[in-house]
């Protein structure tokens, strides 16, 4: 099939790579004209396993091409995807500018019937504004549906290939079949529905990640006052089916492109329908509070953190990306500098990223460097690598042997046993 895909940032990159292995013809299209630039010539510009070599085998096999014409990418399309970025606005709404945008440049672009297929997190009526949008701007029938995406970064690749499911949000009988059609090599379960529902169904799904961890730092608090182990209540909260494991792990809180946003887009959606959504103001404000349950716990061990040195290990918002948007280290380090801590930090791909947004923090290639002279490691991120660091070697570079572990991820008895005071969260 011939497919273009909108925006070349996490979501459509990895859409428009996967697509392309499969067998399919595919347009990328951004209009930053450097990130195309680069995409021609085989570099990724964000860090995600796989992607790289994908990019390379489509480039190479010819099914994968870039531009920044829209007429070029949809010529043949029959399916356009939406890939644009819905970022939060100031004040938490969404702000749907760029797939407005879209809109207008497709509507302007399209010669022949095409499905345009909104992949990226709107709120439900998105999709009925799109029509709004591109009908008065082309005399050829088209589409509208709504394919939500469910990858994480990190292990974006496989969650494409190998979905938990495929929500395809439908009007119309050719729309449900080409998209039927496109999915087909690709096993997981379908869900059908209309485009509203589909569009709900991402939101719902984010917000309810969101609450499983914000209920589970709480427990964790709860463990830290009376020496319950939360990675033991974790466990056995998770064996019960009807709960589930995943996203029971206590630590600093969720962080992000997507589910910071897409939570307050969530309240925000509902305010406009009339409903105070006061269960998710509660998650939000409670994973806002959990950097300060972590920095009162650093305050408790060191005494004032003025002039101390705190050693970050971990900066990406998560493991196997370098993506820094919401990161909890972010939010904690603003914290600590507030506070007068000097800042050195390691992350294994986000350091380049950080240099950014962050300063005043002095960044290390070697994790073992940004050790020496600490007062204190802070672990933020779980990356694997940090639980094979040689703790002993460790001990002897830092000034105070204290380990705060702000992900519960480090072997705490090993440690215990080394010499290092050790604090987790709820542990
Ligand atoms: P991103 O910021 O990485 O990429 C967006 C891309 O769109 C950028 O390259 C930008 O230049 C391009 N763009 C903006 N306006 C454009 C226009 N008018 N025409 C063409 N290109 C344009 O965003 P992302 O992380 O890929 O997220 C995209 C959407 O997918 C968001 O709604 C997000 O919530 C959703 N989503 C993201 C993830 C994720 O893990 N990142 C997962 C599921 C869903």
């Amino acid at each position: 099939m011939k497919l273009a895909v909108i925006g070349t940032g996490y979501v459509g990159m990895v859409t428009a790579a996967v697509f392309a292995n499969l067998g399919h013809q595919v347009w990328g299209l951004d209009i930053d004209e450097k990130r195309i630039a680069d995409l021609k010539k085989g570099k990724t510009p964000i860090y995600e396993p796989q992607l790289e070599e994908y990019l390379k085998r489509g480039l190479k096999n010819k099914r994968l091409h870039f531009t920044t014409d829209y007429s070029q990418a949809l010529r043949q399309a029959e399916i356009v995807f939406i890939c644009v970025g819905t970022p939060p606005k100031s004040n938490g709404d969404y702000d749907l500018s760029y797939v407005y945008a879209a809109a207008r440049q497709i509507g302007g672009a399209i010669k022949h019937d095409v499905v345009i297929v909104i992949k990226s997190t709107v709120p439900p009526g998105t999709g009925e504004a799109v029509k709004k949008i591109v009908q008065p701007l082309t005399s050829t029938p088209f589409d509208i549906a709504s394919c939500p995406e469910f990858l994480r970064e990190g292990s974006a690749i496989e969650d494409s290939l190998h979905p938990s499911r495929i929500v395809i949000g439908v009007d119309s009988q050719k729309a449900k079949d080409l998209l039927l059609k496109l999915h087909q090599p690709i096993k997981a379960p379908r869900l059908i529905c209309d485009v509203v529902s589909a569009q709900l169904i991402k939101y719902a799904a984010n917000a309810f990640l969101a609450t499983k961890i914000s209920f589970i730092n709480s427990v964790a608090i709860v463990c830290d006052r009376i020496g319950a182990d939360v990675t033991k209540v974790s466990q056995g909260l998770g064996l019960d089916p009807r709960i589930g494991g995943s996203f029971l792990q206590a630590g600093l809180g969720y962080g992000g492109s997507c589910f910071p946003k897409d939570i307050s887009a969530l309240i925000s959606f509902a305010k406009r329908q009339g409903y105070n959504f006061g269960f998710l103001k509660e998650i939000e404000r409670i994973n806002r509070k959990q950097i300060d349950y972590f920095v009162q716990k650093i305050e408790k061990h060191l005494g004032s953190l003025k002039n101390k040195t705190l050693s970050i290990l971990g900066l990406a918002f998560k493991p196997d990306t370098d993506d820094l948007r919401e990161a909890r280290s972010f939010y904690l380090i603003k914290k600590l500098q507030a506070k007068g801590a000097r800042i050195k930090a390691h992350d294994p791909v986000a350091i380049k990223n950080a240099q950014k947004i962050l300063k005043q923090v002095t960044f290390y290639k070697d994790p073992y460097q940004a050790l020496v002279d600490s007062h204190a490691l802070l672990l933020v991120t779980e990356w694997l690598e940090y639980q094979k660091l040689d703790f002993v070697k460790i001990k002897k570079l830092m000034k105070q042997t204290v380990i705060f572990d702000g992900r519960n991820f480090l072997p705490k008895e090993k440690l215990v046993k080394l010499g290092f005071i050790y604090e987790g969260i709820g542990r």
